[in-house]
């Protein structure tokens, strides 16, 4: 027996006070402690493998309800009292401590006379006893029931978020470790989803915390509806959640993600209040996108944000959007030094009047001249740029130059504008709307010359915040269009009060308008929504002269495409300008 048993027993009678602490399993980090007082009885039984019991304390008699004599006189007292799970181990373990006279010390769970389920540390030792010459095992039972129930809660609190009780980014790890364990073993798959709400800072902003945190609640009921038994979902944080899927392949996770986001659609009732949330949703699998726990959460991450910034629902992990792979490591290294020796290029691509021909406005489009891999489009590095950090000055090297390149055409004679391209981040930037003042004076550009493009899902990421940086560019006097109309989800309402002028109509309902007498209804029913609002409308991806004329006659106002021109070089704009002559249209 212990020496501090032994003492706790002299001090305290049949109570024993213990401290324990729960240590976090990850870090090992001290979580709490808690002192209790516990029950202690003892016991002596023959040294062999009958541990036939020779002798009780009467707290043994109280704490497991059988009297001294069926302790006695029963032939496998054990075996009724150590519930099946743990018997064969204490057997074991009892058989060792026999043959090698160690201190024996185990726990187990026992039950009483009554079925009453316990859990018991057992301290026994090996004695020779002159009185009864031979060995006896001498054993101290402690009933360690509250100390687990409060060890439980303890670890249940380190481990689980106390808002949802769901678990908590320990957890989630922990049991995604488990899932690739079992799944190398197995050879089956794991999907991990990260699924981040939209506009719950708003919610937190308008209604306060504590409906926030209703919020939270509802969300979380109604996404366990949709789970399996098997799948995990724990709260990483805030407003994000991971969901653990063993055994599901792309297609399985991706209808999984689905099904989340529907039950997301669906408006919440909070406290008398219609919210309406969306969300967004990263997908990972085992073993396809990484095989540890780590990489995978991460680069669920990196999928979440592309789903979130395409406004796109969900988006499986693709590592040439990742720009934490080590290709594109070096590719952002690369980026950042061609941003700062000109490495890139802007190509101009005009947009003419239906009505009159005219081609007064410029849109620029960014390429990049890699020494090695020739000259790349915007789609594989603009993304790259926004998730390494490199959009703020790949996006001021864009207006900088644009401007400048203005400047020199209004210089040589030819009255144009430029369009630029604003990527969501940029909108967001605090410094965005003073260094474009500068930028235009340091050019001596008239802001009216200067077009703002911004995709219409961009604005919806965080619509107030898009709304105060146009209104401040739209009063300096440059023009502001929606890009992509048709393919984001804006509503009418935020629409009639965007300071916005034109709307460009997403090429993937033009290139087909001609044949497709779906994308021809609403092209023209986005013609006239734009003019109902007072807005001009440009159709962009006009490839040939039967869409030409199918815009004209539906009174579109501008139309850029191939079928105009291409994005050309600087160099060659010029030369377009002063010889083009535009399709002119039968209608016109
Ligand atoms: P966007 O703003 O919708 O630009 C139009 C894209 O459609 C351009 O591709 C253009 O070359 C292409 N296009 C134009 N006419 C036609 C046509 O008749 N048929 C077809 N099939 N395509 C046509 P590009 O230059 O590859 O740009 C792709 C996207 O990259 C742009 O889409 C824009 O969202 C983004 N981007 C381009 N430059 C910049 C920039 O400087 N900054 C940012 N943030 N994004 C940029
Ligand atoms: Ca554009
Ligand atoms: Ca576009």
């Amino acid at each position: 027996m212990g020496v501090a048993a032994v003492l706790a027993i002299l001090i305290h009678g049949p109570r024993i006070s213990w401290r324990i602490k729960a240590v976090s399993p990850h870090s090992g980090e001290r979580l709490g402690w808690c002192a209790m007082r516990m029950p202690v009885a003892s016991y002596t039984s023959a040294a062999d493998g009958s541990m036939a019991v020779t002798s009780v304390s009467p707290e043994l008699e109280v704490l497991l309800g059988y009297s001294r004599s069926e302790w006695v006189s029963s032939v496998d007292v054990w075996s009724r009292i150590i519930v099946p799970a743990d018997r064969e181990r204490v057997q074991a373990e009892r058989l060792h401590h026999l043959e090698t006279s160690e201190r024996f010390l185990t726990e187990y769970r026992a039950r009483t006379s009554e079925g009453h389920e316990l859990w018991l540390r057992e301290e026994a030792i090996v004695v020779y006893d002159a009185l009864r010459p031979g060995l006896w095992v001498h054993g101290v039972l402690v009933d360690i029931s509250d100390l687990k129930r409060a060890e439980e809660a303890l670890r249940h609190q380190a481990l689980h978020d106390q808002l949802t009780s769901l678990p908590n980014r320990i957890l989630v790890l922990d049991r995604l470790e488990q899932a690739l364990r079992t799944a190398r073993r197995t050879g089956k798959p794991v999907a991990l989803l990260l699924m981040d709400l939209d506009r719950f800072k708003d919610v937190n902003n308008t209604f306060g915390h504590a409906s926030g945190d209703l919020l939270l609640r509802q969300v979380v009921e109604q996404l366990r509806c949709v789970l399996r038994e098997s799948d995990t979902i724990g709260r990483l944080g805030g407003d994000e959640f991971a969901i653990l899927l063993p055994g599901v392949d792309a297609r399985g996770a991706e209808l999984t993600a689905r099904k989340l986001l529907n039950v997301l659609r669906r408006p919440f009732e909070v406290e008398g209040h219609l919210i309406d949330i969306g969300g967004s949703v990263g997908i990972v699998l085992y073993p396809e996108h990484g095989h540890d726990a780590n990489t995978l959460l991460q680069r669920a991450d990196v999928a979440m944000y592309v789903a979130k910034r395409a406004a796109s629902g969900l988006a499986m992990y693709e590592p040439d959007r990742d720009p934490y792979t080590p290709g594109r490591l070096v590719l952002v290294r690369e980026l950042r030094r061609a941003i700062e020796i000109d490495q890139l290029v802007l190509h101009y691509q005009p947009k003419a009047s239906l009505e009159t021909g005219a081609t007064e406005h410029l849109e620029a489009l960014v390429r990049w001249n890699h020494p090695h891999r020739g000259e790349m489009p915007p789609e594989a590095f603009v993304s790259l740029a926004e998730n390494a950090g490199l959009i703020k000055s790949l996006g001021f090297w864009v207006l900088n130059t644009a401007l400048r390149q203005c400047h020199a055409w209004r210089t040589s004679g030819h009255e144009v504008s430029v369009a630029v391209n604003l990527s969501p981040r940029t909108l967001h930037d605090p410094e965005l709307v003073e260094t474009i003042a500068e930028m235009l004076a340091r050019w001596r550009v008239d802001p009216g010359w200067l077009e703002m493009e911004i995709t219409e899902s961009a604005l919806m990421d965080d619509p107030e915040s898009a709304m105060q940086t146009l209104t401040r560019l739209h009063s300096m006097g440059l023009c502001i269009a929606v890009d992509d109309f048709g393919t984001g989800y804006s509503s009418l309402s935020y629409l009639t009060r965007l300071p916005a002028d034109q709307i460009k109509i997403d090429k993937s309902f033009v290139l087909d308008m001609a044949e497709n007498d779906d994308s021809a209804f609403i092209v023209r029913s986005v013609i006239d929504l734009g003019h109902n609002l007072g807005l001009d409308v440009v159709a962009e991806g006009v490839e040939n002269q039967k869409t030409w004329d199918m815009l004209a006659g539906m009174g579109c106002d501008f139309a850029q495409g191939f079928h105009l021109s291409r994005p050309l070089a600087a160099s060659d704009v010029s030369r377009w300008l002063n010889h083009a002559s535009p399709p002119t249209s039968c209608t016109a």
